[in-house]
């Protein structure tokens, strides 16, 4: 497989989704085996699954926190984060997954467009800052409120929400030269449109994956394989 080269005046948006943290152990979104073939995303991921069922919410949040915290790091997180370390500034990394994975590996210049497993926010949205919370909840009565009365609930960006600092997204796309995406299907607005933004400002827009993705069209290489066995060596 060919190198990717990276030049001195490259700038380097990488985006993850679930398929970079597969190899961890941590399930996917759309395989059959994955994280939704037991739960309905209506039930357990939405502003109307919350005000139905919050109980359930917690319960389905806190299972994803103990899969989390057992899973650790695999080689792509750390190629990732080698790959910070090498370019400073120039690199920065946008993920879809709520998992602390790419922390673990070394990743500073991260950002969580849909949240994060272990922190809760005040569900009024009163302004008070989310809260790290690694507790599995195992009923209702067990989860905080915030000082103005609201429940804590968890930090993820729910289906119907909007993504966390999207107006970072757009300068840090807006600036690249290099956009790499890995292990995302590209089925999740609008994190599947990033690829579409870069190429407008003519950045090289590469994935990296075991199949290509359903906006594959829009990128300049498809390099097909597992995210941990492809990206340690990818850069030149
Ligand atoms: P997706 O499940 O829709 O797509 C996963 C993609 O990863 C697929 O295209 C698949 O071919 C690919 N893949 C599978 N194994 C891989 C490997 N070893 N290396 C590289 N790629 C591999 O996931 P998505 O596009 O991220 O969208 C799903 C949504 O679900 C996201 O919004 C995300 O927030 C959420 N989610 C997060 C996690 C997590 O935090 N680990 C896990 C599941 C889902």
């Amino acid at each position: 497989m060919s190198k990717i080269p990276i030049d001195s005046s490259d700038q380097v948006f990488v985006l993850t989704g679930a398929g970079i943290s597969a190899e961890s152990g941590l399930p996917t979104f759309r395989a059959s085996d994955g994280l939704w073939a037991d739960s309905r995303v209506e039930d357990v991921c939405t502003p109307d699954a919350w005000q139905r069922d919050p109980e359930r919410v917690w319960a389905f949040y806190s299972a994803r926190r103990a899969a989390g915290a057992a899973a650790q790091p695999n080689p792509a997180h750390i190629a990732l984060a080698e790959l910070e370390a090498r370019l400073g500034e120039r690199f920065f990394l946008c993920t879809q997954n709520v998992d602390d994975l790419h922390e673990r590996a070394g990743s500073r210049r991260l950002l969580h467009m849909h949240g994060e497993l272990n922190k809760a926010r005040c569900e009024n949205e009163c302004g008070a800052p989310p809260l790290t919370d690694r507790r599995i909840y195992q009923t209702l009565n067990e989860v905080g409120r915030c000082p103005c009365g609201g429940r804590m609930r968890p930090h993820i960006v729910f289906f119907g929400e909007v993504p966390l600092q999207i107006e970072r997204i757009h300068r840090e796309i807006d600036r690249a030269t290099l956009m790499l995406v890995v292990g995302s299907s590209g089925s999740v607005y609008p994190a599947a449109n990033f690829v579409h933004w870069a190429r407008r400002n003519g950045a090289r827009t590469v994935y990296i994956g075991p199949e290509p993705p359903l906006n594959a069209e829009a990128f300049t290489h498809v390099v097909e394989g597992k995210a941990g066995e492809v990206l340690p060596g990818l850069f030149e």
